[in-house]
């Protein structure tokens, strides 16, 4: 190994620190029962705390994150950028640090989470805001650097998918969010695009007004301005739900899919409505129908339910796991 070692990295200088080392080189061959492992590391986190976090603990290191190819889906914030903390690598190594510091500090994040979810919004506040004017005047927060890289997280879930160990950054990030926002104040913007989705319905029936409202430029520019949201969408003018009526598509009901008879099952597909592209992006939700039903398919539309996942992406956890109750007419 020393050899080989030698022959390709006479310098010492990929991963020095392993067991192997150059040949001749003088430097020391460690004992392979002295090497640091990681999971002398990863053992300083409470098991509870592993456990929750298991997303970030499983990644392995082995690096399918740093993918340089335009046509690959792995990860854009790290096609974006090329830091490595901004890979769902990067980001799982600095989740398993910030869980070695609590754990150095005493704090356990499962008992903080439970605390966060019983807080009274109100009584938290002077707490949040102080936290809050601190990091402004430039306190220092291992917990600022960890939430800088899930910033850049676009919750994309790509690396969900194409991870070999599937490590899930959204997961992970929605959980370290949720403690965060315990500590510091939230942008207005979050609450704001988490409320979206359930209103979403009951907006559509005035896209005029709506749209009134939204798209004119010093709205836009106020917006962009005082809440940081820019390029918002306007909403679609004709409703899915006039629309469909048109394209003779059933919405899929329990017994309306017990009804239909085994040939109509085969050549049946369910579409899953999503709230920003039903609401913000009809015709293409009629597009998609449209192909299917010249490709000879029976289409059906589940009812609108919210999905939760803005809830999920600002790391509203509470309201998240909440039961989605009341479904509507499409
Ligand atoms: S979810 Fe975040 S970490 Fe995962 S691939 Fe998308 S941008 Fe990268």
């Amino acid at each position: 190994m020393q050899r080989l070692k030698a022959g390709f990295d006479p310098f010492n200088q990929l991963n020095p620190g392993k067991i192997a080392t150059p040949a001749d080189s003088g430097a020391e061959l460690l004992k392979i029962d002295e090497v640091p492992t990681r999971g002398q590391q990863d053992r300083l986190i409470p098991l509870a705390a592993r456990d929750e976090y298991s997303q970030a603990m499983f990644c392995n290191g082995n690096g399918a994150c740093y993918n340089y190819d335009p046509k690959d889906a792995m990860c854009p914030s790290w096609k974006v950028t090329r830091e490595r903390k901004h890979s769902p690598k990067g980001r799982s190594s600095l989740v398993r640090e910030w869980l070695k510091q609590l754990a150095e500090h005493n704090t356990d994040p499962v008992a903080e989470y439970h605390k966060v979810r019983a807080s009274n919004f109100l009584f938290t506040l002077p707490g949040r805001l102080l936290n809050t004017l601190s990091l402004k005047r430039g306190q220092y927060d291992f917990n600022h650097e960890v939430y800088e890289a899930m910033q850049g997280c676009l919750s994309c879930k790509s690396c969900v998918a194409q991870c070999p160990i599937k490590v899930n950054v959204p997961d992970f990030r929605a959980r370290f969010l949720e403690l965060y926002y315990g500590r510091y104040m939230r942008p207005v913007k979050d609450y704001l695009l988490a409320g979206l989705e359930p209103l979403l319905p009951a907006l559509a029936k005035w896209p005029g007004l709506y749209n009134a409202l939204t798209q004119r430029p010093a709205m836009r520019a106020a917006t962009a301005k005082l809440l940081g949201l820019i390029d918002n969408p306007a909403m679609s003018p004709e409703s899915l739900a006039g629309q469909l009526e048109a394209q003779a598509v059933e919405l899929a009901t329990v017994s309306g899919i017990a009804r239909l008879n085994q040939a109509d099952r085969v050549r049946s597909v369910i579409l899953v409505q999503d709230a920003f592209t039903s609401h913000f992006e009809v015709q293409l939700v009629l597009d998609v129908i449209e192909l299917l039903q010249r490709l000879g398919f029976n289409v059906l539309l589940a009812p609108f339910m919210p999905n939760g996942k803005p809830l999920h992406v600002h790391g509203f956890m509470k309201g998240f796991e909440k039961p989605l109750i009341g479904t509507r007419k499409c």
